[in-house]
């Protein structure tokens, strides 16, 4: 742990704000440090094993996850990142980060691997193609800090991902509400890991950042 890095948040004491990286081979990087210095951790970019030893939790942004395996496993991530996760690392997943952090993909490309972590079957591109790209509001579980209780968001669908099923550890957190996607499950969390099929780095509203920074706090 904290090779490489003199900061290591995780040894800098319980009150000091948690440092949380972003995967940054690929994709949406810079809107989600944004999104996590505007909710009070310090954010980087991980490109190196040295970067990932530091940090209290990891974003897995969204993007394209065959291309995010394929760069993963270029740079000598592939299996630290799944190790790190499997250790309780807490880790955010976002679209293409879904894919990253689901057990079971469907539709994925030949020979597609993912992190894992998520007791859950996701599949890729669910929403077909004419409804590719789509926007709408969702109801999400505990986003307003109560759990139990559903805050409304603005959901931007990107050739996006749905969960098709979830083993009974895992809390499904929101589902599309109406649309050819109707009931579709779109948000889940198990223990300290998160994702959503949206893309809330995108809408400028950062409490699914806020719920994640403070999942990552609590798992300190
Ligand atoms: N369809 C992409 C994939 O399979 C995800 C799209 C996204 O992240 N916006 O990885």
């Amino acid at each position: 742990m904290g090779t490489g890095s003199g900061t290591h948040a995780a040894a800098a004491g319980a009150g000091a704000p948690l440092l949380i990286g972003v995967l940054a081979l690929q994709g949406d990087v810079r809107e989600h440090i944004a999104m996590l210095e505007a909710v009070g951790a310090r954010a980087v970019a991980v490109r190196r094993v040295a970067e990932l030893d530091a940090v209290d939790g990891l974003v897995i942004p969204g993007g394209e996850s065959t291309t995010m395996w394929k760069l993963a496993t270029a740079f000598d991530l592939f299996e630290p990142v799944r190790k790190r996760i499997a250790e309780g690392m807490p880790a955010y997943g976002s679209c293409a980060g879904m894919i990253m952090l689901a057990d079971r993909v469907l539709d994925a490309a030949p020979g597609q691997e993912s992190f894992g972590g998520i007791a859950m079957t996701v599949r890729r591109n669910a929403f077909g193609r004419q409804i590719d790209s789509f926007e709408g509001p969702i109801g999400f579980d505990g986003l307003d800090g109560v759990d139990g209780v559903e805050g409304v968001l603005h959901g931007v669908f990107i050739r996006a991902p749905w969960v098709e099923e979830v083993d009974p550890a895992v809390h499904v957190s929101a589902r599309v509400t109406a649309g050819p996607g109707a009931g579709r499950i779109v948000a889940v969390q198990h223990g300290a890991l998160m994702a959503t099929s949206f893309h809330p780095e995108l809408t400028g509203d950062l409490r699914v950042h806020g719920r994640f920074v403070r999942l990552a706090r609590a798992a300190r």
